[in-house]
């Protein structure tokens, strides 16, 4: 089942009193269309299809014939900096479970 698929809502009435005099069905349109499933299908696809260690499509990475036309981008996150460095602090001494650790701008 796709999320975004029609709705369908029962809304019962009542009277004055509180009794229930009656019920409607409300349906709505899927704010998604055909178009927008087909390109989250082909993100998926993508997705899959894609080397888990640089990304990059599987038949591209993964060709033989590609070796040796590689070169490696270096570049350094600063938050990933500052989050790795509270990680090796959590991680030093008795092992805690569970420790998540994120980053925010101050
Ligand atoms: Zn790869």
């Amino acid at each position: 089942m796709w999320l975004g698929e029609p709705t369908r809502e029962v809304v019962e009435h009542y009277d004055p009193a509180g009794t229930l005099t009656g019920r409607s069905v409300i349906t709505r349109p899927s704010p998604w269309t055909d178009e927008d499933r087909a390109w989250l299908l082909a993100h998926l696809v993508e997705q899959r299809e894609a080397c888990p260690g640089c990304g990059l499509p599987l038949d591209e990475c993964r060709d033989p014939k590609s070796a040796g036309s590689w070169t490696p981008l270096v570049d350094t996150c600063q938050a990933c900096v500052v989050a790795q460095a509270e990680m090796d602090n959590q991680t030093e001494g008795p092992r805690r479970r569970g420790v998540y650790v994120g980053v925010r701008r101050i």
